[in-house]
């Protein structure tokens, strides 16, 4: 598909941490943004600073029900679903129904409006992965009947969704899979490492790592994951492309970082490990490099550092 000039989109989950995000870079390309979203895991406030934006709306859906949006639309941006460990445990039917019936009524929406469909897909296809690093050919090791099988069967149930409408329905669409993705906005008690990490070292309380620390994650700055989504609703690779950081690190060196760069002098507690907890997890971005020429720009510390600084700001210590 060709490159296609972005005039006007629609942003599910846009008033959540990665979306919010996503909206303001859309805006700050002169992108009319049109943001829908339920608030089950993201909030108004993520979003207040565009209330007064002529260029941007605000529409309460929830997109497991039939929606639809006034006017032109060039791109759907799907991300509506909750996305933490700790969140699809506590929604685990409304996880299944946006990956599902949300993932449909965005196609639906695309197709209506001529648009092009991105899915924003997730490294949890690759569940337990059995090859390191994770190239997008790799299918994957996932367990559908695991507690964290309500996201992850969710997310492929939706590629398969997006590839169909592509490949039977000659639907404009594009998957990309995001790796780790922590920054400002994240929620203190969402449960993931960073903001779970970052609220313990400025509260000078335990960081809780979880086992002995050995798995690993490889993390991406929030900016250059926009960057990456940008660049796939603009190029229209049907993809999937991976989208994340291939810095690696464990999850016990994580725990250093923050401890270090937000001056706690806190112990660290063992506390037990979920259920499926992926061992290893490091994204091959060779294809993002030649089909977007995307990489990520922002190293660890110099993310951490806004991060641990918008946290402080915002939510003290
Ligand atoms: P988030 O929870 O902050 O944002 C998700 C947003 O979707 C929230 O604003 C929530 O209210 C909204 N939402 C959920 N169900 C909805 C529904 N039925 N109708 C309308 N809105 C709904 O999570 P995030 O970290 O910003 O993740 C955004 C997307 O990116 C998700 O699809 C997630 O799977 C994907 N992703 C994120 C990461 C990451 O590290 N942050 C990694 C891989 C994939
Ligand atoms: N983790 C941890 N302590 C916490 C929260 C998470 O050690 O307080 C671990 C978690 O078990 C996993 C890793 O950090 O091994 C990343 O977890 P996160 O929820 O951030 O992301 P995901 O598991 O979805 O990759």
């Amino acid at each position: 598909m060709p490159e296609r000039e972005i005039h006007r989109a629609v942003v599910t989950g846009g008033a959540g941490f990665v979306g919010s995000h996503l909206c303001d870079r859309l805006r700050d390309t002169g992108v009319r943004v049109v943001c829908v979203d339920n608030f089950l895991t993201g909030s108004v406030d993520n979003v207040a600073h565009l209330a007064d934006d002529p260029g941007f709306e605000l529409l309460e859906r929830d997109v497991t029900e039939p929606f639809d949006v006034a006017g032109p639309v060039d791109v759907v941006f799907h991300l509506a679903s909750p996305a933490s460990p700790h969140d699809y445990a506590r929604h685990p039917l409304a996880t299944l129904k946006a990956g599902a019936h949300g993932t449909l009524h965005g196609l639906e929406l695309a197709g209506r409006k001529d648009a092009r469909f991105l899915l924003a897909s997730t490294s949890e296809v690759y569940g337990d992965p059995l090859e390191h690093p994770q190239v997008e050919s790799y299918w994957g090791n996932v367990n559908p009947i695991g507690p964290r099988s309500q996201y992850d069967e969710a997310k492929r149930f939706a590629e398969a969704l997006t590839a169909t409408h592509r490949a039977h329905l000659g639907f404009d669409t594009t998957i990309v899979r995001l790796f780790n993705t922590y920054g400002p906005r994240m929620r203190p008690l969402d449960g993931r490492a960073v903001p779970t990490f970052v609220s313990q070292a400025l509260a000078g309380r335990p960081i809780t790592v979880a086992g002995d620390g050995q798995q690993t994650r490889s993390l991406c700055y929030v900016d250059d994951t926009v960057a990456g989504i940008m660049a796939a609703a603009r190029a229209g690779h049907p993809g999937p492309i991976n989208i994340g950081n291939p810095a690696e690190l464990t999850i016990l060196e994580l725990a250093g970082r923050v401890r270090e760069l937000c001056g706690s002098t806190a112990p660290t507690v063992f506390v037990p490990r979920p259920g499926d907890d992926p061992d290893l997890r490091r994204p091959d971005i060779t294809l993002a490099g030649s089909a977007l020429g995307w990489a990520p720009v922002v190293d660890l510390d110099k993310g951490l550092t806004a991060t641990i600084d918008w946290f402080a700001a915002t939510h003290g210590r």
